[in-house]
């Protein structure tokens, strides 16, 4: 990579991923300037405010805290001088339309006896679970995701073998679980977080378990006010530490010239000059949209983009609901009763489930400011095949459809939720998060996480091609939600680093 001297730089986009590359880069003496083409900064984590309603449009959970604190504390600052973080415990309960449900805890206890509950005599198995889970996270955030490693050869060789066979990357998820669980409804819901990263557990690596074990070991939090409230801490922080940011500003073009990066140019024409630009806009639309004029390079960015398993997209909802929703916690996963067949349909067979498996979040359940007095603020996800896989699909008759059956799902599952109830309603398809945020095919979570996609051989955080040209955000490294994009700031602003100095 050629060496660059230049200290200002430009940041496109202003998601989480933006934001805290320029952060990080702020701290180091940068002149940072972030365009932002929406009214808002945050990206998927934005806020939609109705009628007294607070909606959330992507990430209604927090995990990983830690990761949050230490952006905070790189910046010197304290994160609880920001926003407060509640406790969401017990966390996730997962339903199924037999009646069985099963509720994730970090209290110990609690968790033996909803696991003994469904498989009777697994105590044993969860401690040998956990502990090796345990040993799985350490590894990967010690060792895998918080640094730059571009060869597989230097990315494996940080492990010793019994540390590489420990992480059951050429086992699938549900085989690692099987090891551990009889049974099926125990392994389904801990194995359904694979949905968010692009597979189901039957093809994404056993390497996952640290999903839900991080969940357990460090808790989901939701943010005092929201997701939103963690956004308008980073921001400030931003702000504070002097970084420009700018919205509705729309960047139309990366300008590159002799195999360099020069600025940008927005949208009304104005031209912004700089030898460092990090895109936070989604990989592939990067590549596809914002450097399209540029020589030879759209060639290769097709290519890349069609090789590039990316996650399901989502239809999601936002009710403003009058009165309350008995029996909805602030999450809770509905699972069809034939997993393996749903996950079929959406990932090899690309078409919507016959039996939709669904998230619902009641933040207000959690936090009761964030709708009028003895209302409900409700959120549900929906996960979809992409855009070019139903090319022909009209998606506002879909989510009409769509929303019919999570409305009589939820009555199979004994939830009285009156659509009278419904007093406001958004909703996003696969194109407004498409249109919106420029999130490429319309893909929810990014590029997937199956085993050609993670790691060294997931889309690099620099450019090969053009100097000075980087990418912040889900769908480079490390990967995928709010932890591991704040997390792919600290490593494009290192790698930044690498390359100045
Ligand atoms: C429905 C949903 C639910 C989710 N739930 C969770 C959850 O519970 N927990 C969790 O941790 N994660 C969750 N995630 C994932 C998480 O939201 C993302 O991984 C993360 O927010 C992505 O951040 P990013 O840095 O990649 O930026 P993005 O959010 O993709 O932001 C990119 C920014 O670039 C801007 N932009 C695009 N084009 C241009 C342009 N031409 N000019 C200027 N600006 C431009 C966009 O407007 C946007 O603000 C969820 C995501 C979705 C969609």
């Amino acid at each position: 990579m050629k060496r660059l001297g230049s200290q200002n730089l430009i940041i496109v986009g202003a998601g989480i991923g933006g934001l805290s590359a320029a952060i990080y880069l702020r701290r180091k003496g940068f002149q940072v300037t972030v365009f932002e083409q929406n009214e808002r900064v945050g990206g998927r984590a934005s806020l939609l405010e109705r009628e007294g309603f607070r909606f959330d449009t992507g990430p209604s959970l927090l995990n990983y805290p830690w990761v949050f604190e230490q952006l905070f504390k790189d910046a010197g600052r304290s994160l609880s001088d920001y926003l407060e973080l509640l406790p969401i415990d017990p966390s996730i309960t997962f339903r199924w339309v037999d009646g069985t449900k099963f509720t994730l805890s970090s209290d110990l206890p609690r968790l033996l006896e909803e696991c003994e509950r469904l498989e009777p005599g697994c105590s044993s198995s969860l401690f040998a679970f956990l502990r090796d889970a345990e040993l799985k996270y350490q590894l990967t955030f010690e060792k895998l995701v918080s640094r730059n490693v571009d060869s597989p050869w230097r990315w494996f060789g940080q492990l010793r073998a019994s540390e590489l066979f420990r992480l059951s990357l050429w086992r699938s998820l549900d085989g690692e679980l099987k090891r551990f669980f009889k049974n099926r409804q125990l392994r389904e819901a801990l194995g359904s977080y694979g949905m968010y990263l692009g597979g189901s557990p039957f093809d994404l690596p056993g390497i996952f378990s640290i999903l839900s074990y991080g969940e357990l070991a460090y808790g989901l939090w939701l943010p005092r006010g929201g997701v939103y409230r963690l956004i308008e801490g980073i921001e400030k922080l931003a702000r504070e530490m002097g970084i420009e940011i700018r919205t509705n500003c729309q960047v139309r073009t990366i300008v590159v010239e002799n195999g360099g990066v020069r600025g940008v140019e927005l949208d009304d024409g104005s031209r912004h000059s700089s030898k460092i630009v990090i895109s936070n806009v989604d990989l592939p639309t990067t590549n596809l949209q914002l450097l399209a004029s540029t020589n030879g390079i759209k060639k290769g960015a097709n290519k890349q983009a069609a090789k590039t398993k990316m996650t399901p997209a989502v239809i999601t909802f936002y009710w403003g609901v009058h009165g309350s929703v008995p029996g909805l916690g602030h999450h809770t996963i509905f699972l069809p009763q034939d997993c393996s067949a749903a996950f079929r349909e959406l990932f090899e067979l690309k078409r919507i489930p016959q039996e939709l498996p669904f998230y619902v979040s009641v933040p207000s359940a959690a936090d009761p400011e964030l709708a009028p007095k003895g209302d409900t603020t409700m959120f549900v996800l929906v996960p979809v095949p992409l855009l070019s896989e139903l090319p022909d699909t009209d998606w506002e008759i879909e989510a009409q459809k769509i929303k019919a059956k999570v409305l009589a799902t939820l009555l199979r599952y004994g939830v009285a939720l009156d659509p009278a109830q419904i007093a406001v309603e958004e909703r996003y398809t696969p194109a407004t998060w498409q249109r919106r945020f420029g999130l490429f095919d319309g893909s929810a979570f990014g590029s997937a996480h199956t085993i050609s996609q993670v790691g060294p051989f997931r889309s690099r955080n620099f450019s090969a091609d053009i100097a000075g040209l980087f990418y912040v955000g889900a769908s480079t490294t490390p990967g995928t939600g709010m932890p591991m994009v704040v997390l792919s700031g600290r490593l494009v602003a290192e790698r930044i680093l690498g390359s100045v100095s």
